[in-house]
């Protein structure tokens, strides 16, 4: 396959744009890459790693020259680095970003483009709890969807070309609309992240913790609970800052169905309970058929 970007520019260094700059370079998919990130200490990690070809020292001289901009930062960032990029970038650029949440980040970041680029949304519905430059891996994007969130007048081939470099990575991609795509994902993301931190929070509050108990005999659902609740906390505050309304609208639901399996379990429901179960049941075999997560026993728990 021939190099679907001559340049390209990652402004924030962590988890996924380390793991897009790895997949990038494993298969040759563009030429040089530059970064940026804001501490000297991520800088110079990333040079010690080789994680780059080329770390700039500020976001500006990152981006200048590029054909495709990633914008790889908290979602609360992008606004600031929107601005301090914008008058750096070269004529024709493509610039997409990879938040969590979209309407807030077009609104973020698109009053600050020139005209003369094309600014195309996208999401990768892909992640681990770990951060940072030496976090990322090649393979995160594998089978995994890369949302693509086109904004009004969105040039089709500056769409069909980023397009055609997500899938390269190994990703299935989609295209939705950004007010679509924030309801989705307060659904299937940002309302289990609060609930997953909730959780580990009452947890840590109840007494028993002080003697390690919590931990030493955390069963496999708190466990999970805790691996979701170890990620940044920078980026989740962002997202629930930036999708308040919808992540609220499911709380909402949340809370009313947790009241309604509290009553099953008060006045012995056994029937209610069970139905609700079995049907939660099916939906975790939707996700497996569907290749989104594997059906071993032992998930996330391996030694390796
Ligand atoms: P991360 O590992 O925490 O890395 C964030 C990077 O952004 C760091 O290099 C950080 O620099 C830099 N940064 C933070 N604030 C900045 C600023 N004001 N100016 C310039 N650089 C700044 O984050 P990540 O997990 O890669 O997430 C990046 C984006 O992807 C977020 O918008 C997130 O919503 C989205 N996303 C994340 C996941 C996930 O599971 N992690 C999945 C899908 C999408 P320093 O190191 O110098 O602080």
């Amino acid at each position: 396959m021939s190099q679907v970007y001559e340049r390209v520019a990652l402004i924030g260094l962590g988890l996924i744009a380390s793991s897009l700059y790895w997949a990038f370079k494993r298969d040759d998919l563009v030429g040089e890459v530059t970064g940026y990130a804001r501490s000297s200490e991520t800088r110079d990690i990333a040079r010690e790693i080789g994680l780059c070809d080329r770390i700039c020292d500020s976001a500006a001289e990152a981006v200048a020259g590029a054909d495709l901009v990633v914008l790889c930062v908290p979602v609360g960032a992008m606004d600031a680095v929107a601005r301090e990029i914008a008058p750096a970038l070269k004529a024709g650029a493509t610039v997409t970003d990879v938040g969590s949440v979209k309407q807030a980040v077009i609104a973020a970041v698109q009053p600050h483009l020139p005209d003369t680029v094309h600014f195309v949304p996208s999401h990768p519905l892909a992640g681990t709890e770990h951060s940072g430059p030496r976090s990322g891996f090649a393979e995160l994007f594998e089978e995994r969807w890369f949302l693509i969130v086109p904004v009004e007048g969105s040039d089709v081939s500056a769409v069909d070309q980023l397009e055609i470099l997500w899938q390269a990575i190994g990703s299935k991609t989609a295209r939705m609309d950004a007010d679509h795509h924030d309801r989705v994902l307060a659904v299937t993301s940002h309302a289990p992240h609060l609930i997953a931190y909730t959780m580990v929070g009452v947890a840590d509050d109840l007494s028993r913790v002080t003697d390690s108990e919590v931990i030493n005999y955390s069963a496999a659902g708190f466990r999970d609970f805790t691996r979701i609740a170890a990620s940044d906390p920078t980026m989740w505050r962002d997202v629930f800052l930036n999708n308040k309304d919808a992540t609220l609208e499911i709380l909402g639901r949340f809370t009313e169905e947790l009241f309604a399996l509290q009553r099953a379990i008060r006045t012995e429901d056994g029937d209610m309970l069970h139905d609700y179960f079995t049907r939660t049941r099916a939906i975790r075999r939707g996700i497996v058929e569907a290749g989104q997560d594997t059906d071993a026993p032992d998930f996330g728990r391996t030694k390796t």
